[in-house]
């Protein structure tokens, strides 16, 4: 069976890197023009090559979203960018746009379908393989069959999203954003207004029961189902986040990498169980799989009483290790002290330990580590590498190697 490609955003230079070393196999990333997320910090061309050049070194793809919806102002600027991306060599660009994919077409680009333009049918899907383009991502709308049947009837690469945030209409047709802060959800602007607390009012009665109401979905988590997906012959999974941290790029990026490696897994129950408490830990929301079991109800979303928890797992990033004294560089990202349990983990690796004397930058004593991006040193009895993070101890095992779980 075709091992899937796993596909991860890069929000900005530091994150396509973490993506790639925890073991995404591509990344995609929007450019400063054309893409669908306004608020992400979106690479500059320089920032692209830099990319291109890390995941090219090592055999990894990176793909560009151009996935906006296009004005008349646009056609002529697209243009140049898209030769632009074409001569530095970028893999593939994410479009839904027809112009944007004709135009794409004529530099020579290779073009996947955006899960913007809704694709759940395979009459859909053969129209745009006839359109040239070489992938399609599916709507996040689309069934277990749907898929099966999608590739069966067209033969064409399949995209599917695996993890992340949902969007509360089909992917972005929604005008809420524009109507209540006048930003375009087309257009890279969505203010996530299905979110918000809302008041039900029937005429003059305000009808809300005991809490304000939001119909925000909850978020879309396939971990249980990757061999399902691998089997249905899914080409490439999907993690959506451009806007996410780097500890939750690490965290989502290595359990899949996992995930995908253990196929089929069968007798693994022990990496799911803990892979699905890790996930968990670092979401802010409830996950479900959505639509993939055709199952979609009021279970999916929330509709009152939603809570969102900030997480603060996180507890620093190394920067160095020595090997000889054995002392970690540490850049501290949330709160931890000496005697804490923590976990150091990095790509394929898990360690639990007992934290020892902290010292700063100047070699004096810390009692508790409190400033964000303080740079820290302790030692630590195992060696770790540039990248590795250190969290709370999610799993509360003591001591003990679980990589090869
Ligand atoms: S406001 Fe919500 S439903 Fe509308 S486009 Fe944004 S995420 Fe989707």
């Amino acid at each position: 069976m075709k091992k899937p490609e796993l596909l991860a955003p890069a929000g900005d230079l530091e994150r396509l890197k973490i993506a790639i070393l925890y073991g995404a196999d591509a990344v995609y990333m929007g450019g400063m023009a054309f893409g669908l997320r306004a608020n992400a910090t979106n690479f500059t061309l320089e920032e692209i090559k830099e990319g291109l050049f890390f995941a090219h070194e090592r055999n990894r793809k990176v793909y560009i979203t151009v996935n906006i919806v296009l004005h008349n102002k646009e056609i002529k600027p697209l243009n140049e960018y898209l030769k632009t991306l074409k001569e530095i060599g970028v893999d593939a660009i994410i479009a839904s746009d027809p112009t944007v994919i004709e135009m794409a077409k004529k530099h020579g680009l290779e073009v996947h379908l955006s899960t913007q333009q809704s694709t759940l049918n395979y009459e859909s899907a053969l129209f745009f393989k006839e359109l040239g383009v070489s992938r399609i991502v599916l709507g996040r709308e689309t069934t277990k069959e749907d898929i099966a049947l999608i590739k069966q009837k067209t033969g064409i690469e399949i995209e599917c999203f695996i993890h992340g945030a949902m969007c509360a209409s089909y992917s972005g047709r929604c005008v809420l954003s524009n109507y209540f802060t006048k930003r375009d959800a087309n257009r890279g602007g969505c203010s996530q207004i299905c979110r918000w607390n809302f008041e039900l009012w029937d005429d003059e009665k305000n009808i809300t029961s005991l809490k304000d109401f939001t119909f925000c979905s909850k978020d879309l988590s396939m971990l249980p189902y990757i061999d399902e997906m691998i089997e249905i012959g899914v080409d490439s999974l999907k993690i959506e986040g451009r806007m996410r941290s780097s500890y939750y790029i690490a965290t989502v990026v290595g359990i899949y990498r996992q995930a995908i490696d253990s196929y089929p897994t069968k007798g693994k129950e022990f990496f799911y169980k803990n892979a699905q408490r890790i996930l968990d830990a670092c979401a802010n929301r409830d996950s479900v799989p959505q639509f993939f079991n055709e199952v979609y109800d009021h279970t999916c979303s929330y509709y009152n009483g939603r809570v969102e928890i900030s997480n603060q797992d996180f507890l620093g990033i190394v920067l160095d290790y020595d090997e000889k004294t054995k002392y970690v560089t540490l850049e501290q990202r949330n709160y931890f002290k000496k005697g804490d349990s923590v976990e150091f983990f990095g790509p394929g690796k898990t360690y639990t330990y007992i934290l020892s004397d902290i010292f700063d930058e100047e070699g004096r004593k810390v009692e508790v580590a409190r400033h964000p991006r303080q740079i820290l040193k302790f030692q630590v009895d195992f060696p770790l590498s540039k990248n590795d993070m250190m969290r709370k101890n999610i799993l509360n095992i003591v001591q003990q190697d679980i990589s090869s779980t």
